[in-house]
């Protein structure tokens, strides 16, 4: 990645034009500025690269392409052959789900290749396709009622680098089934694997009857050309999954949105519960690809009275505590005035614990950080890496009331370790959030070795929870008068 000045962009963009062939020339209208450079990257594309299976170089171009890909969908593909390309791009999200894995790790450098598999796998075989979408039917005195969900047109997508393929996947999914297209903008750190993804996913659905250019990518995303896309007057729908600054940018585009916002979700035991269970569980969904996932638990209130018992069972299941000495240590390395250093965001527990000098075993899952109180920052904010506190409380419900304190309100994820039914139930509605989970890891909220399809996209900001293809599509009515009834 490199930043140039005008005269050599413009120099190198007429090569790269003037090296492209007629039949590709149309596709091509860079507007490269000198105040853009910073951001975007000079790129000698293949033939094969642009206009085709997706990937463009402009966002005009990559919407018309999709806009002609959508038409196609709904007047010339029937449902079955609808199914075909849905059950096709299910197949190869599995067939690359070790490769593309390994390529994020690589590129985005955040994560695990062993975790990214499972959730690509759970994205490719979970996400919902059109069985969902159940027409609804109504009869009476009056004659007869339909509603079916149609496509928006033309949808918007803005990815996360942190579940950089599945969101492409669990989004393209959804989607498509609802009858939409998609142009992608992805987190700039993301841009090559999601480009392969998308070019490999049209070929798949080429394969099937489907037209091309369904799922676009723009190639060189930046967060510029995120937010260009979200007010561009082809993209009917938006949907950022991402950050605080994501989210405003999209409720802020004057175009329906839905956002997948931030979280913080905290998990309670309390003294009722299993300890053995929820040490385990926890530590397998706190650093379920080193806790870059936004459902993953960020921090752990404990009853008093169990909390040495449950701190040794973390042991026991891949956790090593840090002493307070070390947690101060790691506090100043992570938290640089007042925020998050993205340098070790998702990064591996002992990659992290070298850093302040402290060796530990290459497989271990959790930097475990006894805290003295909820305002400490490991609380506060949303780390996004293998390192959980846990803060001592008194009683049940001390333990809730600073759950919901620390998790600010985003109405995310929460979870509780109990057996008693009462706090299980109390929790869960003053939580009030898109996703709750009883005595088990929060990756079960998501469907992976729990009830329920799967989404990358979880709105909570703009209500729509774990997003299907219901949410991607608009409900339609007919009514007849007077005739249809058959009783
Ligand atoms: P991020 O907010 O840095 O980036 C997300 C996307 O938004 C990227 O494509 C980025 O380029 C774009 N973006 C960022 N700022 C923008 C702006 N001002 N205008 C336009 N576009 C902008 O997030 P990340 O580091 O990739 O992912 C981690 C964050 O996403 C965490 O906060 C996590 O909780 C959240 N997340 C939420 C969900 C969910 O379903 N709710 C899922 C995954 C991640």
């Amino acid at each position: 990645m490199f930043a140039l000045d005008q005269e050599i962009i413009n120099s190198l963009v007429d090569e790269v034009v003037k090296s492209i062939s007629q039949k590709n020339q149309k596709f091509i209208k860079r507007r490269i500025s000198l105040k853009s450079s910073e951001n975007r990257i000079v790129k000698n594309y293949s033939k094969s690269e642009i206009g085709r299976r997706g990937v463009f170089d402009d966002i005009d171009h990559a919407i018309s392409a999709s806009s002609k890909a959508q038409e196609l969908l709904i007047r010339k593909c029937s449902m079955v052959t609808r199914n075909k390309i849905i059950q096709a791009m299910r197949k190869c999200s599995c067939n690359l789900a070790v490769q593309l894995s390994s390529m994020a790790v690589k590129e985005t450098g955040i994560g695990r290749v062993e975790d990214k598999i499972k959730k690509n796998y759970l994205a490719a075989n979970k996400t919902p396709g059109c069985e969902i979408l159940k027409p609804w039917c109504q009869t009476g005195d009056d004659g007869l009622m339909l509603t079916e969900r149609a496509p928006f047109g033309v949808i918007g997508a803005i990815t996360p680098c942190t579940n950089a393929t599945e969101t492409i996947i669990c989004n393209s999914i959804g989607m498509l089934a609802g009858g939409n297209a998609v142009v992608f903008n992805v987190h700039p750190s993301a841009r090559k694997v999601a480009r392969f993804l998308i070019e490999s996913l049209n070929d798949a659905i080429i394969a099937v009857d489907g037209p091309d250019n369904l799922i676009s990518i723009i190639a060189e995303s930046t967060i510029e050309s995120a937010n260009e896309l979200m007010v561009h007057p082809g993209i009917k729908l938006v949907v950022v999954t991402g950050g605080p600054a994501v989210v405003k940018a999209a409720m802020g585009s004057g175009k329906r949105a839905i956002c997948g916002g931030p979280g913080n979700p905290p998990v309670v035991v309390d003294e009722t519960a299993n300890i053995e269970q929820a040490a385990k569980g926890i530590i397998a969904g706190a650093s379920l690809d080193n806790n870059i996932v936004c459902v993953d638990e960020k921090e752990v209130f404990c009853v008093s009275d169990v909390a040495d018992m449950l701190k040794q069972q973390m042991f026991e299941n891949g956790a090593v505590e840090l002493s307070s000495c070390e947690v101060t240590k790691l506090e100043h390395l992570i938290i640089q005035n007042g925020h998050l250093n993205k340098d070790w965001v998702g990064k591996n527990a002992s990659i992290i614990a070298q850093a302040i000098n402290k060796q530990i075993p290459q497989d271990t899952r959790i930097l475990l950080c006894e805290v003295d109180s909820e305002d400490h920052p490991f609380v506060q904010s949303e780390l996004l890496m293998p390192v959980l506190p846990l803060v001592r409380v008194s009683d049940v419900d001390r333990a809730i009331e600073a759950a919901i304190r620390c998790e600010h309100g985003f109405k995310h994820t929460a979870g509780m370790y109990s057996t008693n039914i009462n706090s299980l139930h109390d929790m869960a509605r003053a939580m009030d959030c898109s996703i709750f989970i009883k005595n088990a890891p929060h990756y079960s909220g998501l469907g992976f070795g729990g009830e329920g399809y799967t989404s990358f996209t979880i709105a909570s900001p703009t209500g729509e929870g774990l997003t299907t293809s219901i949410s991607f599509t608009r409900e339609r009515r007919c009514t007849l008068k007077d005739h249809f009834r058959i009783v």
